[in-house]
């Protein structure tokens, strides 16, 4: 028993799904906040869960620094630790590793990298990232990988690729033997504040695989079928998002996605505006995940139904207005754009809270939207071209 996955609806190439999971079922196509440190910045858990929250993502590579693998194992895993009953996925550390640490040592074995809060030097290996994930119990896991650099010549993303491959193979091999280590598959415990449902005996995490090959259609799809002889729960579109064009970007995610199994879950990983979440959708992507509403709601930028709001603009000082009429999150609700203008200029912490919640909102309504349309069918009339522009 670990994780199963079933597509109701389809709409051209973008499904409509139920990824069971032992935290609770996810609706796909899905966005995921990211919940770097065990916190989704700035939003508490009782807010993600009143915003629809499904699933989270936590960053083994922070997690396993600061505040370190064994303690949150010994406290139960990340759902209790965090008091979150519901679904969690928590990356391989490689791409903080290839993205945090310049300085880092990369080998057949592993990584050596130096840490970004003390300059302490760490060891990665595959075996050690499945041990990591396994400690911290999210629910759905990835193999540890190599994020190949954009640009690379072809010989360095097919050494890379294949070298990810390898990595793939341990481990799916450690997964196998030590799955049943998870913290919460042990012992029944309840989580602080009581929520049933926290632990699950008897069940186990989900592996996915991912697939690299940088921008080389043919690399890519063999990293594509080789992933897939290997055999995973799901499979992530990994090597993105680099640096490259956001053209190339989409026509990497489609002709990768033409070489995944049409019945496993499908994981772009690090995208993206709104337009870019329900175009991946539309593609075929079922699961993705991004710092973007958090971190642009951190610098003021806001999207709504009817566009982007540099909420520091002083146009918006004496505004009155929601700061998206259409929107029905608390901030929305509540407060007016002169409020929130405000808020940001005084540079107060309750800004970074009110934009979060609401930037968090917009991109979980909207793929309730996305989810939606493809029930209904008409997927193809959801995303009207205003959205894209910017006010
Ligand atoms: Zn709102």
């Amino acid at each position: 028993m670990s994780i199963s996955f079933q597509i109701d609806a389809t709409q051209n190439a973008a499904r409509l799904g139920r990824l069971a999971t032992p935290h609770g079922v996810v609706e796909t196509p899905v966005f995921m906040p990211v919940g770097t440190v065990a916190s989704v910045k700035g939003v508490s858990q009782d807010i993600l869960e009143e915003l629809g929250a499904q699933i989270l993502l936590g960053n083994t590579y922070h997690l396993y620094l600061r505040p370190g693998v064994e303690q949150v194992r010994q406290l139960g895993g990340l759902h209790r630790f965090m008091s979150w009953p519901r679904a969690i996925l928590t990356d391989s550390g490689g791409f903080q590793v290839f993205s945090l640490n310049e300085l880092r040592k990369v080998t057949e074995a592993g990584v050596t990298f130096r840490s970004h809060l003390d300059g302490s030097s760490h060891f990665f290996t595959p075996e050690s990232s499945m041990e990591a994930q396994i400690g911290l119990g999210a629910d759905v896991i990835m193999a540890f990988d190599e994020c190949t650099e954009h640009p690379a010549d072809r010989e360095r993303v097919q050494q890379s690729m294949e070298m990810t491959l390898r990595w793939a193979a341990r481990s799916k091999e450690y997964f196998k033997a030590h799955k049943r280590e998870v913290p919460w598959a042990r012992t029944a415990e309840v989580c602080p504040a009581g929520h049933v449902g926290t632990s699950v005996p008897g069940q186990t995490q989900g592996l996915f695989g991912i697939v690299q090959g940088g921008m080389d259609p043919a690399l890519r799809k063999e990293s594509a079928e080789r992933t897939i002889e290997i055999g995973f729960a799901g499979y992530a579109i990994g090597g993105l998002s680099v640096g490259e064009p956001r053209a190339l970007t989409r026509e990497v995610v489609e002709f990768t996605l033409e070489h995944l199994p049409s019945d496993k879950p499908r994981y772009l990983m690090g995208v993206g505006t709104p337009e870019e979440i329900v175009e991946y959708a539309g593609l075929g992507v079922d699961m993705m995940d991004c710092v973007l509403p958090t971190r642009a709601a951190r610098h003021g930028l806001l999207f709504t139904s009817e566009g982007r709001v540099s909420i520091k603009q002083k146009r918006y000082a004496g505004d009155q207005e929601p700061l998206d009429p259409k929107c029905g999150c608390r901030v929305c609700q509540r407060y007016s754009r002169a409020y929130l203008r405000h808020l940001y200029a005084a540079n107060e912490v309750l800004a970074q809270v009110l934009n979060s919640i609401h930037n968090l909102s917009f991109y979980l309504d909207t793929m309730r939207a996305v989810r939606h349309s493809i029930a209904l069918g008409n997927k193809a009339q959801f995303f009207p071209t205003e959205h894209s522009r910017a006010r």
